[in-house]
Order: C-alpha cells, then structure tokens, then sequence
C-alpha cells in the first residue's frame, strides 16, 4: 500500500489546505445552487478527523477506515457527512480480513462507492459528487488490474476526476438541494463534486512525494 494509516496526519493536513484554499469559490457554488455551508461542513469533519489524527495512524487500514467514518458521521450535519461516513464505513468493510495493498484497496472503493449510491439513493448524472466519486473508482480499479505504475493510476484518477467536475455543469440536479432548483441548476458545477476532486487531487500529490 503506497500509503499507510501512519501518514494519516500529512493526508489531512494537505485535504485541510486544499479545501481551505478553495473556500471562497466552494462556497460561492453551493450558494449558486445549494444553502452555502458544503465548506464549514466539510471543515468540521476534517477539525473532528485532526482532532483524532493520532489515534487514527496507531491503526490499519480497516480499523482507521471504521474510526475515521464514525468520527466523520459524529461531526457533519449536511448531506456531505453521511455521505462521506457510508464512504468510509464501506472501505472498512471491504478491506477488512484482505491483504493490506492498492489492489484491495482498488477493489474496495467502487463497493464503498455503491454504499454511497445506495445512501443517497442516487447515481452519476445527478449532479452529485458521485459524478467524481463513481467514475474515479472505476478508473482506478482498472489502471491497477491493468498494472499500471503508481505515478500513471494517479494520474488517470486525477484526469478523471477533473472530467467529472466538468461534466457536472450542463447536468439537472435531481437530488439533493440544488434539485429544488429545477432548470435553474443548470451552468454551475457541483460544489460537492468539485471537493472530491480537490481531495483527491491532495491525496494524490501526497502519495506522489
Ligand atoms: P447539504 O446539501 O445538506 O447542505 P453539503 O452542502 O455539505 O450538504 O453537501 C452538498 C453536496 O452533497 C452536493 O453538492 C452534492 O454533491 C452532494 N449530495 C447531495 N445530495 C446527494 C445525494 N443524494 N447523493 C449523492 N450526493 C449528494
Ligand atoms: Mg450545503
Ligand atoms: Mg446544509
């Protein structure tokens, strides 16, 4: 596993910086189409996950997946909170009894991701963060079962995710808050699929160095 739970710190860290340079724009489209709190949301999630840092990187991988999702599920309000916690929940149970590497790991995401579908009673083309979250997933299972080197699966995520921001723009929301919008949804991209890309994109700078 190219990354370990003892790296925990460094991880959140750099998903705090990222979020935390990006606020104002965030902000800004979950205020176009949605109530505007997608970054404090997030932010107490990752003040609750800081705040457990060091109990998180004493464990494996399965055991820091369960503590960071229930810390996750304990400390975010929004749509976003038991979103990311079934994400979480869902990586602890499929890596849980498997070998500690990226192929389980690669293997575990798209099922945690279903979880995330099934949770939200949604699926790509909502307008959702799972229009990042699904096609990530999928690409970075294949780039693995295909045996690609580490820096060429990272960047295959990343151009991913980065597409599905994009394709986020022209969508209708049907779910979720900017639903209510209707017509009206269409021309912003989706605050909540525009962090999974920044945080995947300082996980993967993360795994790089
Ligand atoms: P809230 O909408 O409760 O204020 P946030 O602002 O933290 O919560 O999160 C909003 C984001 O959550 C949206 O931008 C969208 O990406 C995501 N989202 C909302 N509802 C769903 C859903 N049913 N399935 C998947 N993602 C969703
Ligand atoms: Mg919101
Ligand atoms: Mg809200």
């Amino acid at each position: 596993m190219p990354l370990t739970p003892a790296q925990f710190p460094a991880l959140i860290a750099a998903i705090s910086a990222t979020i935390s340079q990006h606020a104002d724009s965030i902000t800004e489209l979950d205020q176009a189409i949605g109530d505007g709190d997608h970054v404090f949301n997030l932010q107490r999630g990752i003040d609750a996950l800081q705040s457990h840092c060091a109990e998180i990187a004493a464990l494996d991988w399965p055991a820091a997946w369960q503590k960071i999702g229930m810390t996750v599920m304990a400390a975010i309000g929004g749509a976003s909170g038991s979103l990311y916690a079934t994400l979480f929940i869902g990586l602890h149970k499929n890596t849980k009894d498997k070998p500690a590497d990226l192929r389980t790991f690669a293997e575990a995401l798209p099922l945690a991701v279903e979880a995330v579908k099934q949770r939200g009673k949604a699926d790509v083309g909502e307008k959702t963060l799972l229009d990042v979250w699904v096609p990530v997933a999928k690409t970075l299972r294949r780039s693995v079962a295909e045996g690609k080197d580490l820096n060429a699966i990272l960047d295959a995520v990343c151009a991913e995710a980065e597409a599905g921001v994009e394709s986020t723009r022209d969508m209708l929301a049907t779910k979720g808050r900017a639903s209510f919008l209707g017509e009206r949804s269409k021309g912003h991209i989706d605050a909540g699929a525009k962090t999974a890309q920044l945080m995947i994109a300082a996980i993967a700078r993360q795994i790089r160095s």
